[in-house]
């Protein structure tokens, strides 16, 4: 059984070689018998004993005392004295050197045997107790919070490295200090902080409020986490404190961006100039915007949970709360409008727009209203209608006047055309000749406009209706062709007419307004043309069978050309407005009121066509038409069948 290794360092070889009889007859190896002082250190060196066994008085430069204050130190070897003399002096500076025994020379194997076992126990105990020292003081040292430890009276015994650098203090220049001359700590929130805090009440604002200060060496304010513990031994001794601390700049840093920005959204929604309101996950309402206050005129307790639904009015109250249900368990966004009872005790028209809104990590956090008041739009609406109405009511009495005027006025106008063309059949001398003819013109256009101004109090009315007839499309065009064609001739103009297609069949449709339109756009082709040329050109763009009717339908597109004056671009856009002219000097030039086109456009709204034009001044115009119209079935006969 091997008890350990034992170093003899002893200059009387009887005494050295006593020695390891009895040593080794105790259960334990020598590992050298030495003679001096410098061959126990580098025996201690090399063989690294468990224990020594060290003479005091030693032959060689340096005694037994010096080499064990040099071993203790480099080598860490426990040590017992073998000493002869047993004068005080050597004694106490044996002592001095922390040796672990001493015997005296001649000494028994009991004696020996008590004092190495004791020592090497000890020894194995102390390396122990150095071992698990370094493991928990490297265990402490790794983690990154701080830790002081002081004794009873507060001074510090160790602080760990995290702790040495929030500090600003190394452990060999603070132990022994009082912990509380460097450790200086005090409770308190900067203003900017608590205002975030407060505003923040949803996030848990105690975390940032309770939160500590620790002032550093360089006077820096430092947020940290703090906690302090009493250590007592097992009779409940008080032995000293363990403080632990840890820097949350960072931590607080971003707690404070948080805060900050949701600082900034919600003094946004505070101040923004439309009421505000939230509804969380479980559907109670818990925010409302001091616009919103403002508008109700009372304070967020009433509103919250549901108290604000009291202020909707009686009649739109389901509707609000139905939508808001249906839409809630969809998370759909969903708009309503209902009456609010505002500050004044008076009804506002709120839109309220509903959204579901979602938390970072898309969990469902509830909805956020926004409300416009509609008062003024449902005052403007309101004043809108009636005005609409005045209007509508004026214009139809207008229309009426202008019809039952018209009528008025045809009836003796067509006396004098008759009269005036019963006239021309007596005998006149040329100049009543000449006054008659003036006489038959200004009636024929003081007709005509009678003639349109009925027309277009009609269409306006509403009172003018399609008329259906069967026809072919080339007698219809040519009636109405073949004078402007006259007329065209005398004021040396081309005319030409194209039929781009077949229109043999026949055709059901009102061949009148289909001859209106024609004729007013080759009327005014022809007005504001004095040079060139003028066109009609007739396409089928395209048939359309319609199977269950057994109908075909034809898509008519008349083109009506012309080399005149042309329209300024800046006129294109009121072209078919009624009594629109493109300049007032026209009037006396061409003659007119800014009537026909305006007739054609409502023309071609009733066959539910398009009309459109191009045109450009002092090139000509070309004005476009599509009519939907149809074919008139034919019986093998050849008898027509109208639709
Ligand atoms: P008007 O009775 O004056 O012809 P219209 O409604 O038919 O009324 O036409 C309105 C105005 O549009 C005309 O006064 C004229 O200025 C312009 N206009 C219409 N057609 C033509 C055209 N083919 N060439 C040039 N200007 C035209």
């Amino acid at each position: 059984m091997n008890k350990g290794k034992i170093l003899i360092t002893e200059d009387e070889e009887i005494v050295a070689m006593v020695t390891r009889r009895m040593v080794i007859s105790l259960g334990y190896d020598v590992v050298n018998i030495v003679s001096s002082g410098e061959d126990a250190i580098q025996s201690a060196k090399e063989q690294k004993p468990d224990l020594i066994l060290m003479d005091i008085n030693l032959s060689g430069e340096i005694n037994g005392i010096e080499a064990a204050a040099i071993i203790n130190k480099e080598y860490d070897v426990p040590i017992i004295f073998l000493t002869a003399s047993s004068d005080e002096k050597t004694i106490s500076s044996a002592i001095e050197s922390g040796p672990y025994g001493y015997i005296f020379k001649p000494f028994e194997l009991n004696t020996l045997k008590t004092t190495l076992d004791l020592s090497i126990y000890k020894s194995k105990t102390e390396r122990k107790l150095r071992e698990s020292e370094l493991w928990w003081k490297s265990s402490i040292d790794s983690i990154d919070q701080g830790i002081i430890t002081t004794a009873v009276d507060g001074s510090i015994n160790y602080i760990n490295s995290a702790a040495e650098k929030i500090l600003g203090y190394r452990l060999d220049e603070c132990k022994g200090m009082n912990y509380l001359d460097i450790y200086k700590v005090y409770k308190s929130v900067p203003n900017e902080l608590f205002i975030c805090a407060i505003q923040d009440s949803q996030n848990n604002p105690e975390e940032l409020l309770n939160s500590k200060w620790f002032i550093d060496r360089n006077n820096h304010h430092i947020p940290i986490e703090e906690t302090v513990s009493d250590i007592k031994d097992s009779n409940n001794n008080f032995l000293g404190k363990v403080i632990v601390i840890k820097d949350i700049s960072q931590k607080r840093e971003s707690q404070i961006a948080v805060v900050a920005a949701r600082n900034f959204y919600i003094s946004l929604l505070e101040d923004f100039p439309v009421p505000v309101w939230r509804a969380n996950a479980d559907g109670y309402f818990n925010y409302f915007n001091k616009t919103w206050l403002n508008l109700t005129g009372r304070i967020l307790e009433q509103e919250i949970y549901y108290g604000w639904i009291e202020l909707i009015h009686e009649e739109d109250k389901e509707a609000f709360q139905n939508l808001f249900k249906i839409s809630f368990e969809k998370k759909e966004r969903f708009e309503c409008e209902f009456r609010l009872l505002n500050s004044e005790k008076k009804y506002s028209w709120i839109l309220a727009v509903g959204t579901p809104f979602y938390e970072l990590n898309k969990k469902f956090a509830g909805y956020i209203f926004a409300g416009l008041d509609l008062s003024k739009k449902k005052v403007l609406e309101k004043e809108l209608r009636t005005a609409i109405n005045k209007a509508e009511k004026a214009s139809s009495a207008k229309s009426n006047f202008i019809s039952n005027m018209s009528h008025e006025i045809r009836t003796p106008l067509n006396g004098i055309v008759g009269l005036t063309e019963l006239l021309f059949d007596t005998e006149l001398n040329p100049d009543q000749l000449q006054y008659l003819e003036m006489v038959k013109q200004s009636s024929d256009v003081l007709l005509n406009l009678l003639n349109n101004l009925l027309n277009q109090s009609k269409l306006e009315a509403g009172k003018e209706f399609l008329h259906e007839s069967t026809f072919t499309l080339h007698d219809v065009i040519d009636e109405i062709w073949n004078p402007i064609f006259a007329q065209a001739t005398l004021k040396d103009l081309i005319a030409e007419k194209k039929w781009e297609c077949n229109f043999e069949r026949k055709i059901v449709g009102d061949k009148i307004k289909i001859q209106q339109i024609v004729l007013n756009l080759l009327t005014n082709a022809l007005k504001f043309t004095e040079a060139g040329k003028i066109e009609l050109i007739i396409i089928n763009e395209n048939e359309i069978e319609l199977s269950e009717t057994n109908t075909t339908l034809l898509n008519l597109h008349i083109i009506v050309k012309d080399t005149g004056i042309g329209i300024p671009i800046d006129q294109h856009e009121r072209i078919f407005e009624s009594f629109t002219q493109v300049d007032s000097s026209s009037t006396k030039k061409y003659a007119g009121v800014g009537l026909g086109l305006c007739i054609v456009k409502n023309l071609v709204d009733l066959f539910h066509g398009k009309i459109w034009f191009e045109s450009q001044p002092g090139i000509g115009s070309e004005f476009h038409v599509l009519l939907i119209l149809k074919y008139a079935m034919e019986k093998t006969s050849g008898e027509v069948i109208r639709i």
